[in-house]
């Protein structure tokens, strides 16, 4: 018998502990350990990596992982009543858990892990997207993680992995893509989690770019990609105009018609317009 057939299923887990779905921390449980090892399996291998996992709630995906022969992982927890179901599941793979009782926006528990790192979560959509950014963005690059593995709103993950020309192309997918190659994993339908929410969920599986896509300057690059999208429905030269001086002339130098929408451009053309601003 393997060790996570040891431990009893998921549901018995909840009732035991009493943890009942708090809305405020955005508990929707993945019950089904068959569809919490396969999302395990779209972070790529584990057993050479360390992983990070961000909201474990009851262990669903915790155990997937494990499972899965991951080398270690270090779990970041908000709510204390999942502590005890996931000290059970440390009890059961000796050496291999760490659970964090901690507010994952608040503490980066980057430094406790060896590389190479993956980070995997199903988190509350909202503090998912803000840490996607902030892992996105660090000071420096390449960041501590190898890849990311993340479970979002279907129609959030839909942004990530947008191209230009559709609606919903915007900063997100030029983040994104520009230092990762972001695509969409597996798609999950409501009645995957329990309680079900009321929309689609998406598992985006990015991997890192050592070296980003093309050059440019990241803050310079964020500032420009903000304006543009602000106010998506303007032409750039419009939208663009506080950026930067003569910006028509940088518009062209880049490769960028002014009369331009922001949908329309190319991240290699986000690029070469961030190069031009920075130039002064
Ligand atoms: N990973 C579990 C699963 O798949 O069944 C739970 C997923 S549930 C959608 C989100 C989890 O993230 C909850 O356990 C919640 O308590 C936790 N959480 C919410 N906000 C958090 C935060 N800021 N830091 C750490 N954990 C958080």
């Amino acid at each position: 018998m393997s060790t996570i057939d040891s431990l009893p299923p998921l549901r018995d887990v909840i009732n035991t502990h009493e943890l009942r779905a708090k809305k405020s921390l955005g508990q929707n449980f993945l019950l089904d350990l068959n569809l919490t090892a396969k999302i395990a399996r779209q972070a790529g291998d584990l057993t050479e990596c360390d992983v990070l996992e961000i909201g474990p709630g009851p262990g669903g995906l915790t155990r997937g992982l494990l499972a899965e022969g991951a080398r270690r992982v270090l779990a970041v927890e908000k709510d204390a009543r999942c502590l005890p179901a996931l000290a059970e599941i440390e009890a059961a793979y000796p050496g291999k858990l760490d659970v964090i009782n901690a507010d994952a926006l608040e503490l980066d528990p980057s430094d406790r892990l060896s590389a190479p790192i993956r980070v995997v979560a199903n988190l509350p959509y909202n503090v998912g997207t803000e840490l996607l950014v902030r892992w996105l963005t660090p000071k420096e690059w390449p960041p501590f993680w190898q890849s990311l593995t993340l479970m979002f709103q279907k129609e959030v993950a839909e942004r990530i992995v947008a191209k230009p020309g559709s609606k919903a192309y915007g900063r997100l997918a030029i983040l994104a893509q520009w230092r990762a190659d972001a695509r969409i994993a597996m798609t999950l339908p409501p009645e995957a989690f329990t309680p079900a929410p009321k929309i689609h969920s998406a598992v985006v599986h990015l991997t890192r770019r050592d070296t980003p896509l093309y050059p440019a300057d990241g803050a310079v690059l964020s500032r420009v990609v903000a304006s543009a999208f602000n106010q998506r429905r303007k032409m750039l030269r419009a939208s663009l105009k506080g950026v930067a001086p003569n910006i028509e002339d940088r518009l062209i130098a880049a490769g960028i018609k002014p009369t331009e929408r922001a949908e329309q451009v190319s991240l290699e053309q986000f690029c070469a317009l961030a190069r031009e601003v920075a130039r002064g």
